[in-house]
This record gives structure tokens, C-alpha cells and sequence, in this order.
């Protein structure tokens, strides 16, 4: 079975709606037992990816009654609660006015229906900072309700090497381009590394772009780090500006963007039973480097556009293994009213 535990062992069945209805009775246990807990997150991180159906009939029971076991990353929840009666909401709301609580707020960040996010600038209006959303990827305007800033659809980002640099041009989603078709000006940019670009017409959800392509790069430094950019209408980037947490240190390993070594193709696959589910997501595949769609990693605050200051939409997270530069989680990110274009540095937690 592709589950892999904390502890190695994947103790359950989850091979039919009965195993799943199964696992909701273990989590009232769970709630007080930690290893049972994280062994049942990763078999529901299992079920969001296989057969998010099967747990529909329970999600009024996990939210009411079971959400102190259910240990579910952000991510999943949003596949497993996504859509929960109004009762859920309704519930969530009541709790988070006399005491708030993240288990609680993802909980209702996840079920996105019209209601919850209605509940959440509700909550947002009578003094809940909007900040305890923002990190998980929901923007709260001043009127009307709370929006995702990302697609719940999820695909993972699985790395192909290719052989040549034509094998690698003529890829949807390639992965070491020249720079020169990333950045308008080559001889000024912030930018050195290319991570990869994303045909975003290949995701459900995504926002509209005015091209093709949108790209992930990074400036000299190892993590830690925003770069922004205001995008052509051929794509390419312009007046980038970098931000660093702490300034990088002249230490910094040189990097040379034209070395061939690690250049390929990314592929976007579905969230399948073939994926391998571990602590929560799917990355202990050697072929795996992150996601695409779903939300932001939910540990750090996520960029404002630099123009109009909206959260920005949430593209895709990888590992900075998918070619080898710096350290840490990277992420890319738009602002569709304005083109512009944010890629973050962020460390592992
Ligand atoms: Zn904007």
C-alpha cells in the first residue's frame, strides 16, 4: 500500500468506503493517542488523494465530533472537508467566536463553500486578524467574503531528466532555461537560477495570465528571499526587486545558470493511488519535488502584490532539490489584476 507512517507501518486498510468509515471510528481514540494520530493523518493524506468520496458521508461527524484526532495537513483538508454542510460551518463559527483555535480555522478555511468564507470575513469584521487566514492562502477583502488565492485542484510536479537542450525546450513545464527567456534584461536582473516554468493552461483553476508561461527563479542566495517582477506581455520579467530576511552573505556559492548538469522537464500528475503518502504529503518519491495548485505551505506569511497589496495567488511549491541551488521550500506566486509575479525562499519549518 503507498502509505508510509511515521512508524513504518501502515496499519489499516483504506481500500474501500468501509475501511474509511473504519478509520472515523478510531478517531475518537486518536484525540488522546499521538502515534495513532499521526499514523491515521497519513492514511486520510492517502484518502485525499485516492478517494476524497469516501470520507464525504463522515465530514459532519469529523468536524462536530472527532477534529482533536483528525490530524490532517491544510492541504488535504481542503480535499476532505471541501463542501461540508452548512451545519459544519455554522458549528466552527460558534467555537471560534468564544475561543479561537487553528484546528478550528483550518476547518473552516477548508470547507471554502459560500458560507464558510462568509463565516471568515464574519469573523474577520468583528476582529480576527485577517493574517491567521492569510498564511493558509485566503485573502479577506474589505467587503464580501473571504477567496481562495489558490485552485484546490493539486498535481504533483514529478521531474524528468532530459538528455539535451532541445528535449528540454520543447517541454510544457521545463526545468533550467537559459535566462534570457525568463527576464527581459539579462545584464541587470536580480535574477541567476532558474528552478522551472509551469504552462498554467495545463492546471484546472489557475487565474488567466497574459501568456503561457510562468516562471520560477531564483536571485544569489540560499533561503530566505523574495524576488518580484512585473511580467511582459511575451512573459518575460521586468523591474524585479529582491528582498532578503537577513542579507546574503558574500559566501554565497557563485552559480553559473548555463551548467547543463540537472536541466530537464517537469511532468504534472494526478494525485493517484501510485503516489507514496508519508508524514502528510507525497515527497518521499525520489521523482517528486512539490505541488502544484492546492494551498501555500501555511507556515510562513504569504506575499501581498506589490501594486495593488490583494494576497497573492498561489501557483506551485517545490523543494529546491528539483535543480540544485540554495535551501528550502521554493514558491511561486501572481498577481493577475497587476502581472506581477513573486518567487519566495522559505526554510524546511
Ligand atoms: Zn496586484
Amino acid at each position: 500500500m503507498p502509505i508510509k507512517t511515521h512508524t513504518s507501518a501502515a496499519a489499516f486498510p483504506v481500500d474501500t468506503a468501509d475501511d474509511v468509515t473504519a478509520l472515523v471510528e478510531l478517531l475518537g481514540r486518536a484525540a488522546t493517542d499521538e502515534r495513532l494520530r499521526n499514523d491515521l493523518g497519513d492514511h486520510f493524506a492517502y484518502v485525499a488523494g485516492t478517494h476524497p468520496e469516501w470520507l464525504r458521508p463522515h465530514q459532519e461527524a469529523v468536524v462536530t465530533e472527532f477534529l482533536d484526532g483528525f490530524d490532517v495537513t491544510f492541504d488535504n483538508l481542503c480535499v476532505l472537508l471541501n463542501g461540508a454542510p452548512d451545519r459544519c460551518v455554522e458549528h466552527l463559527q460558534r467555537r471560534l467566536r468564544s475561543r479561537w483555535s487553528y484546528q478550528e480555522a483550518w476547518a473552516l478555511a477548508a470547507i471554502g463553500t459560500e458560507a464558510a468564507l462568509t463565516a471568515i470575513a464574519g469573523l474577520v469584521c468583528d476582529g480576527v486578524d485577517p493574517k491567521e487566514f492569510e498564511d493558509s492562502g485566503i485573502w479577506t477583502p474589505p467587503t464580501g467574503s473571504a477567496q481562495y488565492r489558490f485552485t484546490p485542484h493539486r498535481r504533483a510536479i514529478e521531474l524528468r531528466p532530459v538528455s539535451d537542450r532541445a528535449e528540454r525546450d520543447t517541454a510544457d513545464h521545463p526545468v533550467g532555461l537559459p535566462l534570457d527567456q525568463v527576464v527581459r534584461r539579462t545584464d541587470t536582473t536580480a535574477a541567476v537560477w532558474h528552478y522551472l516554468s509551469l504552462r498554467l493552461n495545463r492546471m484546472p483553476g489557475m487565474p488567466d495570465w497574459p501568456t503561457d508561461r510562468v516562471h520560477l527563479a531564483s536571485p544569489k542566495g540560499s533561503v530566505g528571499w523574495t524576488l518580484t517582477a512585473a511580467v511582459d506581455r511575451d512573459g518575460l520579467w521586468h523591474d524585479e526587486t529582491v528582498t532578503f530576511d537577513e542579507p546574503p552573505s558574500n559566501d554565497d556559492a557563485e552559480v553559473d545558470n548555463s551548467d547543463p548538469r540537472n536541466i530537464g522537464a517537469a511532468t504534472l500528475r494526478p494525485y493517484d493511488g501510485d503516489l507514496v503518502y508519508s508524514n502528510g504529503h507525497i515527497l518521499s518519491m525520489p521523482s517528486v519535488f512539490g505541488t502544484a495548485g492546492g494551498p501555500p505551505i501555511g507556515l510562513y506569511p504569504n506575499p501581498h502584490c506589490r501594486c495593488c497589496d490583494h494576497l497573492m495567488f498561489h501557483i506551485l511549491t517545490v523543494q529546491n532539490y528539483i535543480r540544485e541551488y540554495g535551501h528550502g521550500w521554493r514558491s511561486l506566486y501572481l498577481c493577475e489584476q497587476c502581472s506581477i509575479t513573486t518567487c519566495t525562499a522559505t526554510n524546511w519549518n
